[in-house]
């Protein structure tokens, strides 16, 4: 087995909190890759500079990163979930992950953060496919967009239905349908539907395949 396991699919299919129950069965580090993403729209809501421009976002990238370049970027220090998991930087993280160079960085900030340890579970959207293609096992977690709205609505309890709902379908699509890195399950992937399993269920199946 490899020193990586990857969990990858759509917001809110379950990825965090199953990956989670794995890593503490096993005694994995684990790491949402996710956070490098949410950090750099939040720092460039901050301080103004526009998500969609690359020039611009590489030169905040740089800023965040300088002298320590993993954990900053990865969301390691300082930030509080509120700062990172606000409505306003949901709606500008897809915009930002969009850009290649941004992914190219974020992808070197977590090869160098895994190499530091003997066994990891990292949870994003092209782990399996992009960041640690030799990652055994993987996973692509997915769920039917109703059923992951109401997730994040009793999870987070802000907004209705309709506007989790369309926050989902809206993510989905910037995630599938952006050039750089789009979201789709690597071919050797263990894909897992959660619509209708327990987290219980889900974890004891991905607890199989990683060797329990
Ligand atoms: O996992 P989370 O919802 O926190 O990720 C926030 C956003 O970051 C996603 O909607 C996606 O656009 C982006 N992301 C990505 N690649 C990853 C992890 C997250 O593009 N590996």
């Amino acid at each position: 087995k490899s020193s990586v396991v990857s969990v990858d699919g759509p917001a809110a299919a379950g990825k965090t909190t199953t990956s989670l129950a794995v890593a503490e069965i096993f005694d994995m580090k684990y790491l949402e890759s996710g956070r490098a993403y949410r950090v750099l729209a939040y720092e460039a809501l901050r301080s103004g500079v526009d998500p969609t421009d690359p020039k611009k976002m590489v030169a905040l990238c740089s800023k965040i990163s300088r002298g320590d370049r993993v954990s900053e970027l990865l969301g390691l220090n300082r930030y509080t979930a509120g700062e990172l998991r606000s409505l306003a930087v949901g709606r500008t993280v897809s915009k930002v992950a969009g850009i290649a160079e941004l992914r190219r960085r974020v992808t070197n900030s977590v090869h160098i953060w895994a190499a530091g340890n003997r066994r990891s579970i990292v949870e994003g959207r092209d782990i399996g496919t992009v960041v640690f293609p030799t990652a055994v096992p993987k996973f692509y977690l997915t769920a039917s967009a109703e059923t992951r709205a109401r997730r994040r609505l009793a999870q987070e309890g802000s907004g209705s239905l309709k506007e989790v709902f369309e926050d989902v379908v809206r993510r989905d699509r910037a995630d599938t349908t952006r050039s750089a890195s789009p979201l789709v399950p690597a071919s050797d992937a263990i894909i897992i539907d959660t619509t209708e399993l327990s987290i219980e269920q889900v974890v004891d199946r991905m607890a199989e395949a990683c060797g329990a």
